[in-house]
């Protein structure tokens, strides 16, 4: 019998840590670990950030939930944010990625029934893609390993190969409301979408009515080096499903979308009791009040650019641990030779944590605030990893 009380869905690690200083993690019993992870992309902003600690603790002592039923004052303000930041006119608060795109989902489908077209609820997706574990969105997702023992697949979800557009034109049709991508792909592993397709959905989408879908969960809020990483390629979805980042690690979600396309969610067709909830966005406006500070996403580029040339260093390095370094800004990725579960493995040895991901890459997405004095020690720890991991290989060739 396990010793624990939580369920055993999670394979946890056996590191507990105690507290976090920007993009330090401290264990229990004081060991540090540089934390190139964010927790899958949401300490956007560090640990422990100052101005998220302050903003937390004011909002703690004088209000912590209202419900929907009332005004948003903040929730107005951040939306405002937003949508001013965003192609968005309009902004919807959750509190998780899934719910940020169960809204994406329904206020496309809800769309197309007010235009009298009720049939027109199928969404297309992309293989690979991830787009959370509710039921809706393990369909939307379409993995096999995430469907299995869940009962009937929530039907209305067709995937295509990513970067096909015959298999895609084959697949859409009058039954067609949306497509939904994730401009890179993230637990997928670090695979970016051309920009030629997808200016190539958006004609799609465009010439057939149907709604372009951006899940940016991961890639937002500057995690790419712009605050959206649709904004590398200039194409605009109609609704955007985000989280993650958004929070800095208070859990929230939001879904944006034109004013057209929101207005398909008039009062009683989607609601959330927590969504918009005043601790979030407290925290949610001090994220914003960081990452849209003059020069902020500069410097995300730069740092980035300098990070991936270090790890494109790394894999020139050690042929027989890495074959290739991926992403952009601070979203990045090392596709692996060996197991990458392994080489995280031996990332943890080395003190540091990166997050494994599909197709066999090890994520490295550190905070965006990490300076280029830590990303020199990031660089360091990681190729310690290799090192041990090499020592292994030799070992085991030996034997
Ligand atoms: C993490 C993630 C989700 C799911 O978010 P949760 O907060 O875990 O529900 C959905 N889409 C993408 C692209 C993600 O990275």
């Amino acid at each position: 019998m396990s010793a624990t009380a939580l369920f055993g869905n999670y394979a946890r690690s056996k590191l507990a840590f105690d507290h976090g200083e920007g993009v330090w993690l401290v264990t229990k019993d004081g060991r540090r670990f540089l934390d190139c992870g964010s927790g899958i992309a949401v300490n956007s902003v560090g640990h422990s950030h100052p101005h998220l600690v302050a903003a937390l603790q004011e909002q703690a002592g004088k209000l912590w939930h209202v419900s929907n039923l009332h005004q948003s004052p903040d929730g107005e303000r951040l939306a405002q944010r937003l949508a001013e930041a965003t192609f968005a006119d309009k902004v919807l608060f959750v509190n998780s990625g899934a719910e940020a795109m169960e809204a994406a989902i329904k206020c496309a489908r809800r769309y197309h029934y007010d235009r009298g077209d009720k049939d027109r609820f199928h969404i297309v997706t992309f293989e690979g893609a991830f787009h959370g574990r509710t039921l809706g969105t393990i369909a939307a997702g379409g993995q096999e390993k995430y469907l299995e023992g869940f009962g009937p697949k929530a039907p209305g979800f067709d995937q295509v190969p990513t970067g096909d557009l015959d298999a895609l034109k084959a697949v859409i049709g009058p039954h067609t409301a949306a497509l939904a991508i994730e401009p890179i792909q993230g637990e997928g592993g670090i695979r970016e979408i051309q920009t030629d397709f997808l200016k190539a959905l958006r004609k799609l989408c465009d010439e057939n009515g149907i709604l372009l879908i951006f899940d940016e969960i991961q890639t937002g809020v500057g995690r790419t080096g712009k605050l959206f990483a649709y904004q590398w390629s200039g194409v605009e979805p109609d609704i955007m499903a985000v989280a993650k980042g958004i929070g800095g690690g208070f859990p929230m979600g939001a879904c944006l979308a034109t004013a057209e396309t929101a207005s398909a969610l008039v009062p009683g067709t989607h609601g959330t009791t927590f969504g918009g909830n005043p601790l979030a966005m407290a925290v949610g406006n001090a994220v914003l009040d960081v990452v849209l500070s003059d020069g902020f996403m500069e410097e995300v580029q730069r740092k980035g650019l300098n990070l991936k040339q270090k790890l494109a260093g790394l894999v020139d390095s050690h042929p027989k641990v890495f074959e290739q370094v991926r992403g952009n800004g601070m979203m990045l990725g090392l596709k692996c030779v060996v197991p990458a579960g392994d080489y995280v493995a031996a990332a943890y040895d080395a003190g540091l944590l990166a997050v494994p991901a599909g197709d066999n890459v090890v994520r490295i997405m550190p905070p965006l605030t990490m300076t280029e004095d830590e990303i020199a020690v990031a660089v360091e720890r990681l190729e310690q990893a290799a090192g041990a991991i090499e020592e292994k290989l030799v070992e085991g060739a030996a034997e």
